[in-house]
């Protein structure tokens, strides 16, 4: 990264950057300037990114990548634990890095997207798990409904 790119992002998420690098680096994986502009993405992202979105944003910092290289990436990222992705409706899949997922509320009528931490859904899972030994991954697709504007 250049000096003047990092120098954009806040310092927070410079520190949040290099631990996830880290991470590639303690699974062996080569941390290759593709991945290092996804996840910096994916750290800056302060709303929900598409796979084309999350592209979008490479190619705007190296103009020369090949999608396929990043929706590589992308994939290899998920593989690594890194990243994981969301459902939120019938729409397009959305990209979260694995340290900070949570669940989406979707309302169905306005399309507003609440998120929730998983405590929320801790009643529901243990039920599940109780009746039928049921793991739930809450993460995988949203809830829908509607939302108190809605209602
Ligand atoms: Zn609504
Ligand atoms: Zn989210
Ligand atoms: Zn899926």
């Amino acid at each position: 990264m250049s000096r003047a790119e990092a120098e954009k992002i806040p310092i927070d998420d410079v520190d949040r950057l290099a631990q996830i690098v880290d991470r590639l680096r303690t699974k062996s994986l080569r941390i290759t300037s593709t991945r290092r502009a996804l996840l910096s993405a994916l750290v800056g992202s302060k709303r929900h990114m598409s796979a084309s979105d999350l592209a979008a944003a490479v190619q705007a910092a190296q103009p020369d990548v090949h999608l396929s290289t990043v929706y590589r990436s992308l994939e290899i990222l998920e593989q690594a634990g890194l990243v994981d992705h969301v459902h939120l409706g019938h729409g397009r899949a959305i990209y979260h890095l694995s340290d900070e997922l949570h669940q989406h509320l979707v309302c169905e009528s306005c399309g507003t997207v609440i998120e929730v931490p998983d405590e929320d859904l801790s009643n529901l899972a243990s039920t599940l798990d109780r009746r039928y030994g049921f793991a739930i991954r809450p993460h995988h697709f949203a809830v829908l409904g509607r939302c108190a504007e809605c209602r």
